[in-house]
């Protein structure tokens, strides 16, 4: 059926829907399943730091981690506003990618492209090393990642080479990708609608993001880190030989600062245009018995995408639980978060069809939580990192929703950008150059809106971009 997508021919009936989010809970799958913690106390009183980290999330984390090991003896205090892994980081579906920058980074960069690849597999090999040297508790698979076509359009784009370069990595495909024909993908994930796709065989890896937090904080403090919780910095004023964070109950004359505040508004004016808060919405199933999760394939756990031009992320939690989101992204006018706009009943509804048309073996099983974050984004979705007030200060964030993998080259590339040295990180593009502002209101909200409704319409349309979205992309205001 032309102007459909298959979400459209094949959806389940409102009965089973109905049932299969009768019990779900409005909460992140991976924070509701930690063991409760108690509060880490908050700052009270003057404290000086050689370093002080703002933001408890895996960027700050992992800065706060490589800070320590990088230069053993060096006092770091890490603030938190509200509670370690609170925000992105506990909600995120928890698929760590070697890709470090979105998918015009190729283009406007070229000569980094084999670079960028380079030190992107890197990190995610460094990571791994880091989750068997320190022992983290993390339900590590590195599986890569399926991306799955389910529209004759998607399968062509695959077939012909003719990479979506919203979905695949910027540069040369590295050796160990794939490409599956039906029969071949369909022997990976029993789905109906699987029609081909491509196996990036080492490049992205599952983990719980939660426990990839509560492990940071545990190495951290092992290697000397403070870390203070509900205590949000309402400052940064400059002193002579440093900066003072500035909280509601307490200072930290620091020497350095590193800001991981990702789509929290900036505490540095210049860079509050750079980041826009943008909901991404999430579900989780109840863990399937062994002979349910039998009937999908999946032996390998990979992560699964689709094509679409608005496509969806998949995993398979530890607990054989489905975890699911992406597609819809929401900005709030004046770049608003609250925790109302992460109870949107009907978007989870639609995810929830989606992911049964995807696998409707799954008809029968509920869904157990629900629940959605703020993606940190900027217009190139490539991330962008700074120093502002000579040096002292250094900030990372605009991730854009690969955020995991790039939390710890962040964390590499302030330290060197602290440091003073020029390294392989620093002499990036994406490094070097900023992206352009988002404009001001009203304008930011009218766009962000068109852009959602254009991506709609592409997908409608065979994937066709039409000449508005090409525009809002080219300004970097649609993905
Ligand atoms: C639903 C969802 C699914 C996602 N799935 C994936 C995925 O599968 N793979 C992937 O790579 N990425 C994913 N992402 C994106 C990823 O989660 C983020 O890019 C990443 O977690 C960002 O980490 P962070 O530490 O920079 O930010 P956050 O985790 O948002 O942490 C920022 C922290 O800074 C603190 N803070 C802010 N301002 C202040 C202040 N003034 N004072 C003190 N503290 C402050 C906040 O309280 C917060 O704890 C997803 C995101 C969402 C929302």
């Amino acid at each position: 059926m032309p102007g459909t997508t298959v979400f459209e021919r094949y959806p389940p009936s409102d009965a089973v829907l109905d049932a299969a989010l009768a019990d779900t809970r409005l909460a992140p799958l991976w924070l509701d399943l930690l063991p409760a913690r108690r509060p880490r106390p908050e700052l009270v009183g003057d404290a000086t730091a050689d370093l002080c980290v703002v933001g408890g999330g895996l960027t700050g984390l992992w800065t706060a981690v490589l800070a320590a090991q990088r230069e053993p003896g060096r006092r770091i205090l890490l603030v938190e506003g509200k509670r370690l892994g609170w925000a992105a980081s506990g909600r995120s579906g928890g698929i760590v990618d070697s890709r470090l920058a979105g998918a015009h980074a190729a283009q406007r960069w070229p000569d980094d492209a084999a670079e960028l690849q380079c030190l992107g597999r890197a990190n995610l090999d460094a990571m791994e090393l880091d989750v068997g040297a320190l022992r983290l508790d993390v339900d590590w698979h590195r599986s890569g990642e399926l991306l799955v076509a389910a529209e004759p359009h998607q399968l062509a784009q695959l077939r012909g080479g003719q990479r979506s370069p919203d979905t695949i990595s910027a540069g040369t495909v590295l050796p160990d990708t794939a490409l599956l024909d039906t029969a071949q993908v369909r022997a990976e994930i029993d789905s109906p609608g699987a029609l081909g796709g491509t196996w990036r065989r080492r490049d992205a890896a599952t983990l719980d993001p939660a426990r990839l937090v509560i492990e940071l904080a545990r190495v951290a403090q092992d290697l000397g880190v403070e870390i203070v919780e509900n205590s949000p910095v309402r400052a940064l004023i400059d002193r002579p030989d440093g900066v003072d964070v500035v909280t509601a109950g307490g200072r930290v004359r620091a020497s350095y600062v590193a800001l991981a505040t990702s789509a929290f508004p900036s505490l540095l004016r210049r860079t509050r245009l750079l980041t826009l808060p943008v909901y991404e919405y999430a579900l989780a199933t109840e863990p399937l018995s062994r002979r349910r999760m039998a009937t999908l394939g999946w032996e390998q756990r990979q992560a699964l995408r689709g094509l679409g031009r608005r496509s969806h992320w998949m995993r398979r939690s530890g607990d054989d639980r489905v975890v699911f989101g992406g597609y819809f992204s929401q900005y709030h006018y004046g770049g608003r978060l609250r925790a109302a706009h992460e109870d949107r009943p009907d978007l989870h509804r639609e995810l929830a069809a989606h992911l049964l048309t995807t696998f409707p073996q799954l008809e029968g099983v509920r869904f157990s939580h629900r629940w959605a974050g703020a993606v940190d984004r900027d217009t190139r979705g490539s991330g962008h990192y700074g120093t502002a007030r000579e040096g002292r200060i250094a900030y990372a964030g605009g991730f854009s929703g690969v955020g995991l993998g790039t939390a710890r080259f962040a964390g590499e590339v302030m330290l060197d950008l602290m440091s003073g040295q020029r390294t392989e990180r620093t002499a990036l593009g994406v490094v070097r150059e900023k992206p352009a502002p988002f404009p001001p209101e009203p304008a930011v909200f009218a766009a962000m809106t068109t852009a959602q409704r254009a991506l709609d319409r592409a997908d409608h349309r065979g994937g066709a971009h039409g000449p508005l979205l090409r525009a809002l992309r080219a300004v970097g205001l649609a993905p």
